[in-house]
């Protein structure tokens, strides 16, 4: 007896890059690059326990390194485990909290899916051909004005209306999208410490005149740095090399299936390094 198995390949290289900035002293961003799982978070709180808050949470994806998908249920599971681990450093306003923002490797139907995910105000974007779209929605009062029509006012400009910890009563719900995958794609991941200091048409420029991800995240990084550097700056690049959905027969015989036709079908295990890598 045989059955059909839509299988989904999905193969990935990437790039990630990290710097304090010219302002703070100390660095409390944090990111992950390891499928099926890539995220940046921006932690917040005095006496550099937003670095606590942003390590937490990484510590807590980094269990799901080396799994072949990230679903909405694992990432669901994942979140609130996060977000129950940095509430228990502190309470109030002034509580150490983080943002966190991603993308999974998915798949739906055999068929391979970015699944990006918000809570905060980093930001995941998707260069598809010529166009870079932003795939998130911040939550801040500044996106909140603007989906008002009313004019940003400065002060708001960096409050944001959902984090994991920072007082909040409740573990927060993540916002999640899932975009079926095509090759070529890239993905940014991104603090705010990016995108407050160049334009959208400049970090497109560098995705689109950089080939390699891990020299496109340290160019945007640096660049950021140049331009005034007044925040930590964390960008993760992410670049769909396959993406394609294999049919294949269960129950043939062993003599018809070569042993490298069964090797491609196995997922790859391997943990990827922190910074650059392919799986
Ligand atoms: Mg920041």
């Amino acid at each position: 007896m045989t059955r059909e198995i839509v299988d989904a390949v999905f193969t990935v290289a990437w790039g990630a890059a990290t710097d304090p900035g010219r302002v703070r002293t100390s660095n409390e961003d944090s990111f992950l690059a390891a499928p099926p799982v890539f995220l940046v978070a921006d932690g917040m709180g005095g006496h550099s326990r937003g670095e606590v808050a942003s390590r937490l949470t990484v510590s807590v994806f980094e269990q799901l390194a080396g799994r072949p998908w990230l679903g909405p249920r694992q990432l669901y599971e994942a979140v609130h485990a996060a977000a129950t681990l940095v509430a228990s450093l502190g309470e109030g306003l002034a509580a150490p909290g983080t943002t966190l923002t991603g993308v999974g490797l998915s798949e739906q139907d055999g068929r391979p899916y970015w699944l990006a995910f918000n809570i905060g105000d980093s930001r995941a974007y998707l260069l598809r051909g010529q166009r870079l779209e932003q795939l998130t929605v911040d939550h801040s009062r500044a996106q909140e004005c603007l989906d008002a029509g009313e004019i940003v006012d400065e002060a708001f400009q960096h409050v944001i209306t959902r984090a994991l910890g920072g007082g909040s009563r409740q573990p927060p719900v993540a916002d999640h999208w899932l975009v079926p995958a095509q090759p070529g794609d890239r993905i940014l991941v991104c603090t705010d410490g990016l995108t407050t200091e160049l334009s959208q048409p400049a970090i497109a420029g560098t995705l689109l005149g950089e080939s390699d991800p891990q020299a496109a995240a340290r160019m945007l990084v640096d660049s950021a740095v140049e331009a005034g550097g007044r925040d930590n700056v964390t960008v993760v690049v992410v670049d769909a090399v396959d993406v394609s959905a294999r049919l294949t027969l269960d129950g043939v015989d062993d003599d018809t299936v070569t042993e490298a036709d069964w090797g491609e079908l196995e997922h790859d295990t391997v943990i990827a390094p922190m910074e650059g890598g392919q799986r």
